[in-house]
């Protein structure tokens, strides 16, 4: 059972992604966004990482990370990359 770092409580929900009311209030997915070939004309290579959150029902405390660290740092460096 995960318990809130911050004040101990088991009502935890794990996993949950964030929405927000983006254009045209269509239902976004919090993400990070990160341009792979930030310098490509017609395709910039937008990578989306989903971002999830651990939210405790106790105190209110959210807690954001990523699903997949790794595939964002991959990214980073070929963001890196591109930018030489
Ligand atoms: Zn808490």
């Amino acid at each position: 059972m995960e318990k809130c770092e911050y004040c101990q409580s088991e009502k935890v929900i794990t996993d949950l992604q964030i929405s927000d009311l983006g254009m045209n209030s269509s239902d976004e997915k919090m993400q990070i966004i990160l341009q792979t070939n930030p310098y490509g004309f017609w395709n910039k290579g937008n990578k989306h990482h989903p971002v999830s959150s651990t939210i405790c029902c106790s105190c209110g405390k959210i807690q954001l990370h990523l699903k997949d660290p790794e595939s964002l740092w991959n990214d980073y460096q070929l963001m890196k990359q591109a930018e030489e």
